[in-house]
């Protein structure tokens, strides 16, 4: 028995139960079959999901199902991410609340805190893929700071540090003065913003003049050490030599010549500040000038003149200063672009400082290679540019942060001969001298230097696990392209490095989810955001088909609430048509017979199926999520349901055994089809229905099968098709009530189409409700008959007996002219000058949308006009 209504709500929980009792998540590292794996994009321990993740996560389980119903060994590593610098901020910001800083808690006391806050709502989001139906393999679940992939991360470390690539060095680097740490380039967000540009004098060395710079961070002038100009600049070709007298501070700079200097930027020469901005650090390289640092690591000025000031204050006072001595020539507004922490959003500083970095040039090499060869694939292919682009400009890599939570960097110090130890295992002494007094390297890793390892470290790596000897590389990284740099570079760099193969073969870059407006999506912005309230309102399933049908490989697309409810709508499409025919069925016994006596309709849906098995698993292949879902929509819920089941009905009362092996044969198979986007229902429904085996997500992928592709009788079915529809939309058109069956007359000079008229008289008037229909060359068009015209034939509809004319011509008259007010009013429209030049792109073309079909609906109620006439 079946459900009235499908309540999602009723099957999933059991289902999802079943499957993980059953062990079908768990993959066999001793299996002989053809190994596919997916190392998921671990989320962030503390987070939730959001529609980004629904979105990549049923991408990875679809491909997860559809390639394990395919007989491979399928395997998807889950796991989550330690995330140092957003955990410790959420637990920094709890303590807030409480009064506290973590210095109050100290370094061990803190961590303690934050494991807390791990156990605490670590497992959210993993009940959260549950519910999504994610098929991960649970019992290797994996988190980064567990012990297996510490222990990962200090090879990998004292790997690179042995090669030579990774080096402690003064670098200028990004220092977010709220997080108190240095940040990655990459962590880096610039936006526009409104400031200023300072024109300034700088006093020439025994000379009354004065060479004029142009700044827009005035307070950085206490750190300057030279003024410089581009050697092409003929303006300045002779004051190069000379020196200049940095005002306030009295200090003699050198003027010089780079080529980084732009002529056209402010009186195209600027000040130098080679501890505070990442050209000028270029130039005080290239120039060997003196590096002096201004600002500390609290954002506050070191400077004895401006000692403890904070950078507003100091640049304030600076610029009063500065006037007072006359030597501020003008201020002008200037919009420029200003780097804020990715994290916490304060305006970084770009800052000297000891930190260690891995050297990227070398690894950055072959991971070129693999992608430009083709060994890593990116889909859609235009993020390989944007990967190569990156690659090719790559620099060093920032890998210490100033934070506690997280991995320790492997580096221990002798505070007796200073010797450095780099190593997997804690040292108790030095090995050098002996000492017992050594201490480790206070910071910790970048959050991505661990998650550069993930597809090695969740499979065992460092150690030779079967795992990793069966699983490796992984098959597919599906991620988003916002960490193409951060993320799946390192990845590719470590795979090479360290296993001498690239982690996967395939890169699949999803879409960007917007919100309605075409902004991006965010639980701040309200609706449709939390794809747990979806799953609540129309059901897992819904949501999974959804958004892989909106899925298109595009850059982004635009997501609100209503559109959810065509998932909804074709789960229980899927939901009614099986219970219609499940009556038949359940006692059925499938048998397949060779004199089975197949008719046309058989054939032709036999054949659409067959089609629909190759594109769906073509579509998968190639990552057209998109492709798979509308087909296997338009599939089953018009060729299958609108027609085959249409015209099945009458054989179906009459038990007829064909045409119920076809039905189940296609169902049943459609069900598998439909099963890695919509894993629930289709087991669900695939249990009621016969079939072999304990569940449909263990049961096989549909085999093409090309005998049963039959090009002759899908040009036939088509056929019929046009004729049905014709009629259908003739009778909706005019009104004509559906106890009046009326007769139809076509006018064909084509034989073929005279003879399956003939053959196909029971699918016509079974369709479309005439009585009678009859083809041929020398039909004619009988008085007050509805036209239409199909390729090769023309159909005539008597109207007389069916509908009152009178009554129907003056309906039609009326809605007639209401749509001749509304074509008026949008011609009018585009008459107006100052709707076309101002009106929004969108709105235009809506208007001319409008406009056609207002125009085409014209057209059909006058031919109708005329055949009441
Ligand atoms: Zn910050
Ligand atoms: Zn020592």
């Amino acid at each position: 028995m079946i459900d009235k209504v499908y309540d999602p709500h009723r099957v999933e929980e059991k289902w999802y139960r079943f499957w993980e009792e059953k062990g079908y998540f768990s993959a066999d590292e001793n299996s002989p079959r053809k190994p596919f794996c997916i190392a998921i994009p671990p989320p962030n321990v503390t987070g939730s999901l959001h529609m980004g993740h629904a979105l990549n996560n049923t991408i990875q389980d679809i491909l997860i199902r559809w390639r394990k119903m395919q007989g491979y060994e399928s395997l998807w590593v889950p796991g989550t991410d330690h995330a140092g610098i957003a955990t410790q901020n959420q637990v920094e910001r709890k303590l807030a609340r409480e009064g506290k800083t973590r210095f109050d808690l100290g370094r061990e006391k803190f961590e303690e805190e934050v494991w807390n806050w791990k156990e605490k709502y670590g497992k959210r989001i993993i009940e959260q893929l549950k519910k999504l139906g994610a098929s991960c393999d649970w019992e290797r679940e994996r988190f980064t700071l567990d012990e297996g992939l510490s222990e990962a991360v200090r090879e990998s470390f004292a790997r690179y540090y042995k090669k030579g690539l990774i080096y402690r060095g003064e670098r200028i680097i990004n220092w977010c003065p709220r997080c108190g740490t240095a940040i990655s380039d990459l962590e880096v967000r610039y936006n526009e913003v409104e400031g200023k540009l300072y024109y300034i004098n700088y006093p020439i060395a025994e000379s009354k003049k004065f060479i004029t710079v142009a700044t827009t961070r005035p307070e950085t002038m206490l750190g300057d050490t030279a003024v410089a100009v581009n050697p092409e600049d003929s303006r300045y070709k002779k004051l190069v030599g000379k020196t200049a007298m940095l005002p306030l501070v009295n200090r003699e700079i050198p003027i010089i010549e780079d080529e980084l200097v732009d002529p056209k930027f402010g009186t195209g020469a600027v000040k130098v500040t080679p501890c505070h901005d990442p050209n000028d650090f270029e130039i005080g390289k290239r120039e060997k000038l003196d590096f002096i640092k201004v600002i500390d690591e609290n954002g506050r000025i070191t400077h004895p003149l401006y000692k403890g000031l904070s950078i507003e204050k100091t640049r304030n006072k600076i610029v009063k200063d500065l006037k007072s001595k006359k030597l501020l020539v003008k201020i002008e507004p200037y919009t420029h672009s200003v780097g804020s922490c990715a994290r916490c959003e304060t305006t970084v500083e770009p800052m000297v400082s000891k930190q260690w970095f891995v050297k990227m040039k070398p690894l950055a090499e072959p991971a070129i290679k693999v992608v430009k060869n083709g060994k890593v694939k990116f889909y859609p292919k235009r993020w390989a540019k944007v990967y190569l682009n990156w690659m090719y400009n790559i620099k060093d890599w920032c890998i210490s942060r100033q934070l506690w939570w997280g991995h320790r960097i492997p580096v221990w110090y002798c505070k007796d001969c200073n010797n450095i130890m780099v190593t997997v295992n804690t040292p108790k002494v030095c090995e050098k001298c002996g000492s017992k007094a050594i201490y480790q390297d206070a910071d910790v890793l970048d959050t991505w230097f661990s998650s550069a390892l993930w597809p090695l470290s969740t499979l065992g790596w460092p150690k030779a696990t079967k795992d990793l000897a069966k699983f490796y590389p992984t098959n597919v990284l599906s991620t988003d392209p916002d960490i193409i740099y951060l993320w799946v570079a390192r990845m590719i760099i470590s795979g090479l490095e360290f296993m001498n193969q690239t982690p996967f073969k395939d890169v699949y870059i999803h879409s960007t989810v917007l919100n309605e407006k075409g902004e991006r999506m965010s639980r701040s912005k309200g609706i449709g955001a939390d794809p747990l309230d979806l799953i609540n309102k129309f059901g897992t399933d819904a949501l999974r088909f959804t958004l892989t049908y909106l899925e298109s490989q595009s850059q982004s697309f635009r997501l609100w609430e209503d559109r959810f409810e065509m998932g909804r709508n074709f789960a229980n499409k899927i939901w009614n048509a099986t219970r219609l025919v499940l009556p038949y069925l359940s006692h059925f016994e499938p048998k397949l017979d060779e004199r089975m006596n197949y008719e046309l309709s058989d054939r032709w849906i036999l054949s659409e199926y067959t089609r629909t098995i190759k594109s769906v698993t073509d579509a998968f292949k190639h990552f057209n999520f998109s492709t798979a879902a509308s087909t296997l929509y338009s599939f089953f819920w018009h060729e299958f349901c609108d027609w085959y089941l249409e015209l099945a009905k009458s054989r179906l009362y009459r038990k007829d055994t064909t045409c119920l092996y076809v039905i189940w044969y296609v169902l049943e198979g459609t069900l598998k089809l439909l099963h890695p986007i919509m894993p629930f229902i289709t087991e669900e429904l695939w249990q009621k229905i016969p079939h072999k085996g304990e569940s449909i997500m263990v049961s096989s992928w549909p085999v093409f099968k090309k005998k049963f592709i039959d090009n002759k009788s899908e040009v036939s079915m088509n056929i019929v098709k046009d004729v049905v529809s014709a009629i259908r939309n003739i009778r909706s058109e005019l009104r004509v009530p559906s106890n009046k069956k009326g007769v139809c007359l076509i006018k064909t000079d084509r034989g073929e189409i005279k003879e399956l008229i003939e053959k196909c008289r029971d699918y016509v008037l079974g369709l479309s409700k005439v009585e009678s229909i009859e083809a041929g060359s020398d039909a004619e068009k009988p008085e007050h008959s509805a036209v239409s015209v199909i390729s090769g034939a023309e159909i005539y509809l008597p109207l007389k007996g069916l509908i009152d004319f009178e009554v129907e011509r003056k309906r039609i008259e009326k809605e007639r002219d209401a749509i001749k007010r509304e074509l008026t009013k949008v011609n009018k429209k585009f008459l107006n000058e100052a709707f076309i030049s101002r009106a929004p792109k969108e709105v235009i073309e809506k208007t001319k949308v409008k406009k056609i079909e207002y125009e085409e609906k014209l057209h059909r109620l006058e031919e109708n006009l005329k055949s009441l006439l």
